[in-house]
């Protein structure tokens, strides 16, 4: 007995051994803290049987002498069983003389009643490769007489998993004194040990009630009893209390990951349950360790939000959309098997010109705008509806259980809202989008949704921008033609169906004609005659606008020049021409303009080119080249649509800029909204001071024209004066003066 005693003392005494080298490293790694704790998976005498694994692990297999030496009971058995090593402790055990035991079958030593537990464990190890230890209890038969002993069984394995050998480490559980003692030393150290572990460990009984716990345990509240400790969430409640009534089952332990209540916080704790089994082979308590996972889990939730949002706005990208539309998809299926409608609107929203943000004021102010855009659209929706940004300018919008009209509507409202100016870096920016509306009924793909809600939105574009169009105006006959209308315009020109509009300009006090614009109207074979917005955007988007500019500015010279002939337009006349950003781009546009001059005999003083301020902002430097070629030539340029793009002070004043005409949605707003017209006052204003004329666009009635007299604008042009007419029309004009022209009593 006193053998016995003292075997469990050297045991313990390694097991000090152990833990002073462990004090000695200053760092306790991930790795040696996972083996401490399944070093406190195990109870405290277990803890011994543990530590003597670990030098199997390292040691007896290779060195003779400390597996000779080693101060617990060992054999080792080939996989059959017999035994082919003992150590000097079990000899002293089992009071034998050296060789004894060798060659012997370990069954040979086992009490008959416990024989078939030992033998299934056995079977199991040679087929469950997975299945490497076991800790039983069970009856050896000495020649003093059968004991109860603790064997902890390990099988160490072949390269192809197949048994090597089976190490058994014997606690002798027979003498219950001498072994509760070494229990005692043992669970003190065992509980430093505990103390000193960063994850609470708490020991419960069946009734789940706490009978241990660590300091990193009690730190937390409502220790008394376990259930409430830790408050797992009501989502994970039943699941957790499921994981630990089977691990008490079958003795398994098991590793759950849930939330928990600490304070007001939600942490994320992975729990792992040991079972304890006692001498009765029954699990008797179990050990909860517990790790905070809440930074892991706070980490993983992060990454899938990043994968999931765009990191800009914060709304769901591309992925995100498509999964959620999908979900939509799938509801309004399972609707229509109910018999009901679920219709589903996809709304496809990109914004005009923002490249141009992007390019001129830099990717800041682009992301700025954005971010803007997104502020807007989340207030322009109705709860529940879902917002996607799929990347660029472009923004996907999923409203449910929505009519066809209520998705326009909601589309019109948000064109509304971005029509109010945006201030970007202190600066106020007009921005615009075109929006495509699909609405569907009846259960339609989701992929197929967004592709008819993105060609949608280009129609929308094609109809000239910030506008909506749905999916049905692109099924109608009418508009089928984009393509058609691509392909026509390609030889328009040759066929003679381009034709030239003008519309005069003219001195708003007096309505005296001072000057033309002309715009360009095309004979569609099938369509009729067609407005410069129905084709210019696919004329610019296809290239054809180059030379079908080359051919409007050949052409309104050479009628100006006829007109001056004529003795119907002065020298001072100022033909006004459109100039597209394409047409910019070309490096012989100087050439092509002092031809065209010359060949018409068109003085330079007398062109003047209309330029948009997207124009005058993209690509600074080669944009002023040009325009300085331009200007060298002598001829004079417009700033088209002034206040609906973005050019800055600093642009007009870089570049040879004469005049700026005031766009038409000013003028029409004007004698309605106080912004409208203080905007046109500035415009005004902003033009005496930097030396240029201004012009308003798009006058239809006497109310603004009075205004703009009475604001100081030298020149406009507009319905209210003439509409833009043929040639032969315009010819009339010159010579009769505008008969529906208000005479003015003020002076100019
Ligand atoms: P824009 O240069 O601003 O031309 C003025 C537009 O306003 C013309 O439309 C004209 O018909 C319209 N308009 C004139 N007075 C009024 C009015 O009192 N009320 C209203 N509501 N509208 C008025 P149009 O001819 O359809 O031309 C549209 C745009 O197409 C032009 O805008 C111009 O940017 C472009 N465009 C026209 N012709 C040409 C061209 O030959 N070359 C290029 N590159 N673009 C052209
Ligand atoms: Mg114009
Ligand atoms: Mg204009």
């Amino acid at each position: 007995m006193t053998d016995h005693v003292s075997a469990v003392n050297s045991a313990v005494e390694a097991m000090d051994g152990l833990l002073d080298r462990l004090e000695k490293l200053d760092a306790i790694t991930p790795d040696l803290r996972s083996a401490l704790q399944r070093l406190a998976n195990r109870s405290a005498d277990v803890a011994g049987i543990t530590l003597g694994e670990q030098r199997w692990d390292g040691v007896v297999l290779t060195d003779d002498e400390a597996f000779d030496s080693a101060p617990v009971p060992l054999i080792v058995t080939d996989p059959l069983g017999f035994v082919i090593r003992a150590n000097v402790k079990m000899l002293e055990l089992t009071e034998t003389a050296p060789g004894t035991l060798l060659g012997m079958h370990s069954g040979d030593y086992i009490h008959s009643d416990d024989y078939d537990f030992l033998a299934d464990i056995w079977v199991r190890m040679q087929v469950e490769t997975d299945f490497n230890t076991a800790i039983t209890e069970f009856r050896l038969l000495l020649p003093r007489g059968a004991r109860w002993v603790r064997g902890a069984i390990r099988a160490s394995r072949n390269d192809d998993l197949s048994l090597a050998n089976l190490v058994v480490h014997f606690t002798d559980v027979d003498d219950k004194h001498a072994v509760e003692q070494a229990l005692d030393r043992s669970s003190r150290k065992f509980g430093d040990l505990l103390d000193s572990l960063p994850d609470p460990i708490v020991r419960v009984n069946r009734a789940f009630e706490v009978q241990f716990a660590n300091p990193a345990a009690r730190q937390y509240r409502n220790l008394g009893r376990y259930h409430e400790w830790p408050r797992v969430t009501e989502e994970n409640r039943a699941e957790y209390l499921e994981v630990a009534e089977r691990c008490w089952a079958t003795g398994e332990s098991t590793t759950f990951e849930h939330s928990m209540l600490a304070g007001d916080d939600v942490l994320w704790c992975e729990s792992t349950f040991v079972p304890e089994v006692g001498p009765s082979s029954k699990v008797e308590t179990l050990l909860v360790i517990w790790r905070d996972q809440t930074t892991r889990r706070r980490h993983e939730e992060l990454l899938a939000y990043r994968a999931t949002h765009d990191a800009l706005t914060g709304l769901p990208n591309r992925a995100r959309f498509s999964d959620l539309l999908e979900v939509a998809v799938e509801r309004q299926v399972t609707s229509a098997e109910l018999g009901q409608k679920r219709p589903i609107a996809v709304l496809f929203l990109d914004l005009d010109r923002f490249k141009f943000v992007n390019d001129s004021l830099g990717h800041l102010a682009g992301d700025d705008l954005l971010k803007n855009v997104a502020e807007r659209l989340t207030g322009a929706i109705r709860p529940g509806d879902v917002i996607g940004r799929l990347g660029g300018d472009e923004f996907t919008i999923l409203a449910e259980d929505i009519s066809r009209e209520d998705a326009v509507m909601m589309a019109e409202r948000i064109l509304e809202r971005l029509k109010e100016p945006f201030m970007i870096n202190g600066r106020e920016f007009i921005s615009s989008a075109s929006i495509g509306v699909v609405s569907s009924e009846t259960p339609a793909g989701s992929t197929d949704l967004m592709r008819w809600a993105d060609s949608a939105m280009y129609r929308a574009k094609g109809l000239g921008r910030s506008r909506v169009a749905t999916y049905e105006e692109v099924l109608a006959p009418e508009v089928m033609d984009q393509l058609e209308l691509d392909q026509m315009i390609r030889s328009a020109a040759e066929r003679g169906e381009l034709e030239l509009y003008y519309q005069p300009e003219v001195l708003i006090a007096t309505s005296e004609i001072v000057g033309v614009e002309a715009l360009l109207r095309w004979h569609h074979p099938t369509k009729g005659l067609l407005g410069a917005e129905r084709f210019i955007p696919v004329a610019e988007d296809n290239g054809m606008i180059v030379p079908i500019g080359a051919w409007v500015l050949r052409q309104a010279c050479e009628q100006v020049s006829q007109w001056i002939a004529d003795g119907l337009a002065g020298s001072e006349f100022m033909l006004r021409v459109n100039l597209s950003p394409r047409q910019m781009d070309r490096d012989g546009l100087p050439k092509v303009i002092t031809e065209t001059l010359e060949e018409t005999g068109i003085r330079p003083t007398n062109l003047c080119l209309e330029i948009t301020e997207t124009s005058l902002m993209s690509d600074t430097e080669h944009t002023q080249v040009s325009l300085e070629d331009l200007a060298s030539v002598g001829i004079t340029l417009a700033v088209d649509d002034f206040g609906t793009g973005y050019s800055s002070l600093s642009s007009l004043k870089r570049f040879p800029i004469d005049v700026l005409k005031i766009d038409k949605s000013f003028i029409s707003g004007m004698t309605k909204k106080s912004r409208d017209e203080a905007i046109v006052r500035t415009v005004i204003t902003l033009s005496d001071t930097l030396n240029l004329t201004p012009t308003a666009e798009g006058v239809e009635t006497e109310d603004q024209r009075a205004l703009l007299e009475e604001m100081g604008c030298p020149r406009g042009q507009g319905f209210l004066f003439s509409r833009p007419v043929p040639a032969d029309e315009f010819a009339e004009l010159l010579r009769d003066g505008i008969p529906s022209a208000q005479p003015t009593q003020r002076d100019s």
